[in-house]
């Protein structure tokens, strides 16, 4: 068993070396684990590439390229669940693992999944990062975004109010992609990779 351990580290390593190399030059080199979310709108068309990646210093930093969103703010957020169709509705509520209120203007929040808002210019072109300690990659905490059911990504056609419950008024949700490892394939757009959900609750 030893022997097949070592086997599977080196498969993500290899893994991970390879999705280095096809991601654009400003990509920073991964640290630690890695996952990565195509966000896709209702017409199927991919309008975001999202790249999280755990530092040596446990943070996680989230970089999300937009491409396509509508110009305009929006709220974005960590949904509670791995799925993104039938429709968008079953990524669920905002992940909040520790049940806190939605929003940073309520003094119980905000939910972990909680993110600030994306302002789009006119070309529908943007990068922003995050940093974060409140949503990690390691698949047995109650915080990771690569556990249990899995995770989305999720834009909304309006902005977030950062009070208003449990969602910030945010409207509808215009664009959602599932959050996977990138030893899984990225283009597991339509759910958590079978297998990883398996061992989910
Ligand atoms: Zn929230």
């Amino acid at each position: 068993m030893k022997l097949n351990g070592l086997a599977a580290v080196l498969a993500a390593g290899f893994a991970v070396a390879s999705f280095a190399a096809m991601a654009s030059k400003e990509d920073q080199v991964p640290h630690g684990p890695t996952a990565v979310a195509i966000l896709k709108d209702v017409d199927g068309k991919q309008v975001a590439r999202v790249v999280l990646t755990e530092t040596l210093s446990q943070t996680l930093h989230i970089t999300a390229e937009f491409d396509g969103i509508p110009p305009g703010v929006h709220g974005f957020h960590v949904h509670e669940f791995g799925l993104c169709e039938p429709t968008f509705a079953a990524a669920g509520g905002h992940f909040a693992p520790e049940g806190h209120e939605h929003g940073i203007d309520v003094p119980d929040g905000p939910h972990a999944g909680d993110l600030p808002n994306i302002h789009v210019p006119e070309n529908g072109k943007l990068v922003v990062e995050y940093f974060t300690k409140t949503l990690d990659l390691a698949p047995d905490d109650k915080n990771s975004l690569i556990g249990g059911p899995g995770r989305a990504l999720i834009v909304h056609a309006d902005p977030d109010d950062y009070h208003s419950q449990p969602t910030g008024n945010a409207g509808a949700r215009i664009a959602c992609g599932v959050i996977v490892p990138v030893t899984q394939n990225a283009d597991g757009f339509q759910s958590y990779p079978e297998g990883a959900a398996s061992e989910s609750k």
